[in-house]
Parts: structure tokens; C-alpha cells; sequence
């Protein structure tokens, strides 16, 4: 058989094992609410307003789940535009230069026209080479998608996909209503599981149900309240798990605070400026995923200035500080304004 055929067999079975995680997830998922809304509520729960009340609440909270995490796993990670590959000739004048120094001197000039800040740990020009095209700030190849992913955050095994600027908002939510109900569950369940062991439930096989319930829900509650904490943290620091693991290199060097902008706009570009959109997993956040603001690059003379004027950011120093000379984007450009419109 042809090498390309055996590969392309053993990346269709690798596709078909990374769902394996998810699939796990979705089947604890499923007894869960078989568990819960069967086991507990309907046949353990003789008060009928308790279990009304209970089965509404869960369900409200079934459904954020749900939605937030099949957001999290469909929505398709974001590459990088067009402008950032490199043309047709471009390449060829790439291919032709075996000096790194030489094709340096190439990126930087393709790399003026365009909105990046970042370089490689060495000073370079953050390029490619797989997707042939020059990085965007905070973007990464990853190697399981093999694309350049903008705000590449990780690649996460249990919703089988990238996680990064496109759906890191559903991330988020998922954690949060993940543990949600994990503690709606432990709550609720609390006082059947102290009635199990002083043998206050009836004999049947709900009573497994509630246990191993109150087990799962309470185990899996520590593991996600870490997990939220600490993006909590990182999209108050505006960094990317791959950025506190490794911070960011601008022109003056590495700086693990470049994206922030002050926790309120560090978490509208995530979150977006409606309050009323917060909590529902849609896309809300602001920007492009190309380019991000920020607060170091003012003084970078590779970048040309654009016209003054052109756009208010250019000129104001939003909490004092100076922004970038590119035009940016308008939503972009409200992030920066000192006055926060959320409605
Ligand atoms: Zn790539
Ligand atoms: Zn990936």
C-alpha cells in the first residue's frame, strides 16, 4: 500500500479515538440524568413540590450544560486571514533564500504591512512553516488540529477540539455550568445519601443510584472548581494557558502582561459589552483574533504609524497608557475607550 494510504488510515482511526473522551463524558452525562430525574426525583422524592422545584432547576441547568459544551466541541477554531499567508511569489522568494537571515529580512518586510507585535523567543519573525503564513499575536500551530489556531489556548481532549478565540467564551461557560450542576447535584442530593447509610431508603436499586450520584457529582465539583479558578484568573490576566506557561515575546522583550488591558477589558474581550449575553453560550467576544490590543507596541519602529487621526485610539491613553499605531477594528477600538458601555 501507498505511504500516503496507510497515513491517511491511521489519521482516520486517530480521528475516531479522539472522540473517545468525549464519548466517556457523554455517557456519564447520561446516567446522571437517568440517575437524577429517574432514580432520585421520581422515585426517591415523595414531597411533589420538592420534586417539581428540583426537576426545573436541574433541567434549566441540564440545558446550559448541554448548550455550553456542544458549543465548546462544534464551534470550528479560527485561522488565521488571508492576508497573513503568504502570496504565491512570496513563497517562491522564500524557497529561493536558504539563509535564515535572508528570509528574515523577507517576513519583516512582508510583516510591516500587518498587525504583529509578537517575535520568537530569538527575535523572529513568528512564522509557519506548515500553514505557510506569518502567526498572528497569540496564535499557535496546533499539531493534533495541524492548523494555525488564533488565541490558541489549549487543545483540549474532552471536548475533542481547539480551544481558542472563536469558542473560548463556551469554554469558559461549560466549566462553569459543569460545576453548576455538579453542586446542584451534590446539594440536593445530600440529604438521600445521609438517609442510605442510616438505612432510611427503601431497598431498591435507586438507592445505588443516589450513591454512586453524590460520589460522582461532588468528586468531579473539586476537580472543576480548580479548573474554573484558574481560567478565571487567566481571562482577568488576559493570558492564554499557553501564555502563562510561556509569556509572550514583544520587540522589548518577553512580557507575561502584554494583552492586559485591566481585569474590566480583559474580560470584555472575552465576554463582549452586553451583560444579557454573558451567561448564554454565543459568540459575543470582541476583536478579530488576529490582532489584540495592547499596550507595549507603541514604540515599536518596524510598525508604521497610521494617518493621525484616523482613529481616536491612536491619540488616547485609555488608564494612561499608550496603544497601538495600527488601525484597529472598531470593536477593538472600544475596548480601549475609557468609558465601558455595557448594557
Ligand atoms: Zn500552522
Ligand atoms: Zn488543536
Amino acid at each position: 500500500m501507498a505511504p500516503s494510504g496507510s497515513r491517511s488510515i491511521k489519521k482516520g482511526c486517530q480521528r475516531v479515538l479522539y472522540w473517545i473522551p468525549v464519548l466517556f463524558i457523554a455517557l456519564i452525562v447520561a446516567w446522571s440524568y437517568y440517575a437524577y430525574v429517574l432514580q432520585l426525583c421520581i422515585e426517591s422524592i415523595e414531597h411533589t413540590g420538592l420534586k417539581v422545584i428540583y426537576l426545573l432547576v436541574y433541567h434549566v441547568i441540564f440545558i446550559m450544560f448541554v448548550w455550553a459544551y456542544w458549543q465548546t466541541i462544534f464551534t470550528r477554531p479560527m485561522n488565521p486571514l488571508k492576508e497573513f499567508h503568504l502570496s504565491h511569489s512570496d513563497k517562491e522568494l522564500l524557497e529561493r533564500e536558504d539563509r535564515g537571515e535572508s528570509q528574515q529580512e523577507i517576513l519583516r518586510r512582508i510583516s510591516k504591512d500587518l498587525p504583529i507585535y509578537t517575535r520568537t523567543n530569538s527575535g523572529a519573525i513568528r512564522f509557519c512553516d506548515r500553514c505557510q503564513l506569518l502567526k498572528p499575536d497569540r496564535c499557535h500551530h496546533c499539531s493534533v488540529c495541524d492548523k494555525c489556531i488564533l488565541k490558541m489556548d489549549h487543545h483540549c481532549p474532552w471536548v475533542n477540539n481547539c480551544v481558542g478565540f472563536s469558542n473560548y467564551k463556551f469554554f469558559m461557560l461549560f466549566l462553569a455550568y459543569s460545576l453548576l450542576y455538579c453542586l446542584f447535584i451534590t446539594a440536593t442530593d445530600l440529604q438521600y445519601f445521609i438517609k442510605f447509610w442510616l438505612n432510611g431508603l427503601p431497598d431498591t436499586q435507586a438507592k445505588f443510584h443516589i450513591l454512586f450520584l453524590f460520589f460522582s457529582a461532588s468528586m468531579f465539583s473539586v476537580s472543576l472548581a480548580s479548573l474554573l479558578t484558574y481560567h478565571c484568573w487567566l481571562v482577568c490576566k488576559n493570558r492564554s494557558t499557553l501564555e502563562a506557561v510561556r509569556a509572550p515575546v514583544f520587540r522589548h522583550g518577553t512580557d507575561k502582561s502584554g494583552f492586559s488591558l485591566g481585569f474590566r477589558k480583559n474580560f470584555r474581550q472575552v465576554f463582549g459589552d452586553e451583560v444579557k449575553y454573558w451567561p448564554i453560550p454565543v459568540f459575543s467576544g470582541l476583536g478579530d483574533g488576529c490582532s489584540f490590543p495592547t499596550c507595549l507596541v507603541n514604540l515599536d519602529p518596524e510598525q508604521p504609524s497610521s494617518p493621525s487621526g484616523s482613529n481616536p485610539a491612536n491619540k488616547s491613553a485609555a488608564e494612561g497608557r499608550q496603544f497601538p499605531s495600527k488601525p484597529l477594528r472598531e470593536s477593538q477600538s472600544r475596548l480601549l475607550t475609557s468609558t465601558p458601555s455595557w448594557t
